[in-house]
C-alpha cells in the first residue's frame, strides 16, 4: 500500500482508540456511580497504555521515513506526517516506566491535594509536588525539544511557543493589564455584582443554558450537554461532542458562562472540514488557540452588551423577582466588573492575565531554578500581593486553588495566550464584518460562527498556532488587541 495512505489509516486506528478513551472519561465525570472508579481506571490504563505502544512502534518511524520521502504532498498530508512525527519521537524518548511513574504519582496527588485543599494544609500536598516536579525535570531532560527544560514542557501545549516567546508578550500585557486596573479602580461610578448574587433557580438556569447553546449554533444532532463538577468538553468522534456545566444557586454567570465558554470549544471541534474528520488531525491547532476560541464565546460575545439586548429580556421574564428593578445596562455592568481577587477560575476577563503570570513565573522557577517546594505558598503570596496588591487569608485560597501542577507544568500560559490570540482574531473577523454586533441583538450568530469556521476550525491542527494567526490577520501574535479590547470595553463601563 502507498506509504502516506498506510500512515493515514494508522493514524486513524489511533484517533479510534483515542475517541474510545475520551468516551470513558466523559462517562467517568458525567455518570458513573462513586464506587466504579477502581474498573474504570484499569480500562483507561489500558487503553492509553494500547495508544502509547501504536505510537511507538518501529513500524510508525518506518512508515514516516517513506512518507517523507514522497513528492507532491498536499498541505494536509505534509501536517499528518509532521503531527506523526513528533508524536512518535516524544513517545520514543520517554520510557515505560518514568510514564507509569508520573500516571501514578498524579493519581495519588490528586486524591491528596483535593483533602489538603479542604484543609487548606499545604504541608500534606508538598511531598506529591516535590516528586512531580522532579518526574517531569526528568521528563523535561529526556524529550529535550526546546532550548530550555520549561519551554520544552510549554511545547508539548503550545507547540513552537518557547519560555522567552511567551515572556516577552507576557511582559507588554502585564503592564497593560496593570495600568487598566488601576485607572478602573479609581473610577467613582464602579459596577457591582449584587445583582448576580441572589438565588437562581438551578432548574430555570439549566433551561436558559440549553436555550443558548441552541442559539450559538451547538449541532444537539452531534452533541449534548450534561452537568458536572468542573465544566469540560469532550469530542467522542467527529460526529459527538459533549459539553458540561455547572449550576451554583447563588451565582448566575457560573453556569451560563461555563455553558458558553465549553459551548465555545465545542463549535471548534464541531467545525472541522470533512476532509480530516476522523483522522489525528481532527484537533485545535493549539490549546492556546482552542483557549481563544472558548473566551472569544464567553467574553466578547456574551459579556457584549448587543448579546444582552437579545437575551436580558429572556432572563428577565425567568427571573421577575431578581431582576425587575434592574435594566439591561446595570445588569450589563455586573457582569463586567473588574476586580483583583484571589481564585483564578472566578477572575474577570482582565484581571485574569495576572494569575496565569503569577504561575508562569512560578513554574519557570520550579522546573529550571531549584525553587524550594517548601517556600512555595510563601512566594506565592508574596508575588500576589505584588500582582494584585491583596494576599491570599489561607492556602486554600492561593497556592492550593488549582490541581494543574500535580499534573504537569505549561499548560497555564495557553490560558492566557488564549484571550491575546481571540482578541487579534475577532478584531480581524470584526474589520471584515462590522455589522455581526447587530445580529447578536436578534439572537443570531450563525455569521460569526460561519468567520470563525472559514478562519479557524476548518483546519483543525493543519497549521501550527504561529501560522495560523499570520494566515488569518496578516501579523504575529500582538497583545495591542486585547489591550485596545479591554480600554474600549471597560473605561466606558466604569465611567471614563
Ligand atoms: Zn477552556
Amino acid at each position: 500500500m502507498h506509504a502516506m495512505k498506510e500512515l493515514w489509516n494508522y493514524f486513524n486506528e489511533i484517533k479510534t482508540i483515542q475517541y474510545i478513551d475520551e468516551l470513558l472519561g466523559w462517562d467517568q465525570s458525567v455518570n458513573m456511580p462513586k464506587g466504579s472508579i477502581e474498573g474504570r481506571a484499569e480500562q483507561s490504563k489500558f487503553i492509553r497504555e494500547l495508544i502509547h505502544k501504536k505510537i511507538k512502534s518501529d513500524k510508525v518511524g518506518e512508515l514516516i521515513k517513506k512518507a517523507e520521502k514522497l513528492n507532491n504532498l498536499s498541505q494536509t498530508e505534509k501536517a499528518l506526517i509532521r503531527e506523526a512525527k513528533r508524536e512518535h519521537e516524544h513517545a520514543k524518548k520517554i520510557p515505560d516506566e518514568l510514564v507509569g511513574e508520573i500516571t501514578k504519582t498524579r493519581a495519588l496527588g490528586f486524591i491528596e491535594w483535593e483533602k489538603a485543599r479542604e484543609k487548606s494544609d499545604f504541608s500534606r500536598f508538598k511531598p506529591f509536588l516535590q516528586k512531580m516536579v522532579e518526574l517531569r525535570i526528568e521528563f523535561a531532560e529526556k524529550l529535550d525539544t526546546g532550548p530550555t527544560l520549561y519551554s520544552t514542557l510549554i511545547d508539548l501545549f503550545e507547540p513552537g511557543a518557547t519560555y522567552n516567546w511567551v515572556a516577552k508578550i507576557f511582559s507588554q500585557m502585564k503592564s497593560s493589564i496593570v495600568k487598566i486596573v488601576k485607572k478602573l479602580n479609581n473610577s467613582s461610578d464602579k459596577p457591582n455584582q449584587s445583582i448576580l448574587k441572589k438565588y437562581y433557580d438551578p432548574e430555570k438556569q439549566w433551561q436558559l443554558s440549553n436555550e443558548i447553546i441552541k442559539k450559538l449554533n451547538f449541532d444537539l444532532n452531534i452533541g449534548r450537554q450534561d452537568k458536572s463538577t468542573h465544566p469540560f468538553t469532550s469530542s467522542l468522534s467527529s460526529v459527538d461532542t459533549r459539553i458540561t456545566t455547572r449550576i451554583w444557586e447563588d451565582f448566575l454567570p457560573a453556569c451560563i458562562f461555563g455553558t458558553i465558554h465549553e459551548c465555545g470549544h465545542a463549535l471548534y471541534e464541531m467545525g472541522f472540514d470533512e476532509e480530516i474528520h476522523g483522522t489525528f488531525l481532527a484537533d485545535g491547532c493549539s490549546m492556546g488557540i482552542h483557549e481563544s476560541q472558548s473566551r472569544l464565546w464567553e467574553n466578547i460575545v456574551g459579556r457584549s452588551r448587543e448579546f444582552w439586548v437579545y437575551w436580558y429580556p429572556i432572563f428577565k421574564k425567568t427571573f421577575p423577582e431578581n431582576l425587575k428593578d434592574y435594566s439591561m445596562e446595570e445588569f450589563y455592568r455586573s457582569l463586567n466588573v473588574v476586580q483583583p481577587s484571589f481564585i483564578r477560575v472566578e477572575a474577570d476577563e482582565i484581571t485574569y492575565g495576572l494569575h496565569i503570570i503569577l504561575r508562569f513565573e512560578l513554574e519557570k522557577m520550579m522546573i529550571e531554578e531549584n525553587l524550594q517546594i517548601d517556600e512555595l505558598p510563601e512566594i506565592w503570596n508574596t508575588k500576589f500581593e505584588e500582582l494584585f496588591g491583596i494576599v491570599p487569608p489561607n492556602d486554600k485560597e492561593g497556592v492550593l486553588q488549582d490541581p494543574h501542577w500535580i499534573g504537569g507544568y505549561g499548560y497555564f500560559p495557553t490560558y492566557a495566550l488564549g484571550n491575546l490570540y481571540g482578541a487579534q482574531i475577532y478584531h480581524k473577523v470584526l474589520k471584515d464584518n462590522p455589522k455581526l454586533p447587530q445580529d447578536y441583538e436578534k439572537g443570531e450568530f450563525s455569521n460569526l460562527l460561519s468567520c470563525l469556521k472559514e478562519n479557524v476550525y476548518q483546519y483543525g491542527k493543519i497549521y501550527r498556532a504561529s501560522e495560523l494567526i499570520k494566515k488569518i490577520t496578516g501579523e504575529d501574535l500582538n497583545p495591542d488587541y486585547f489591550i485596545k479590547y479591554a480600554e474600549n470595553k471597560f473605561y466606558p463601563i466604569y465611567g471614563f
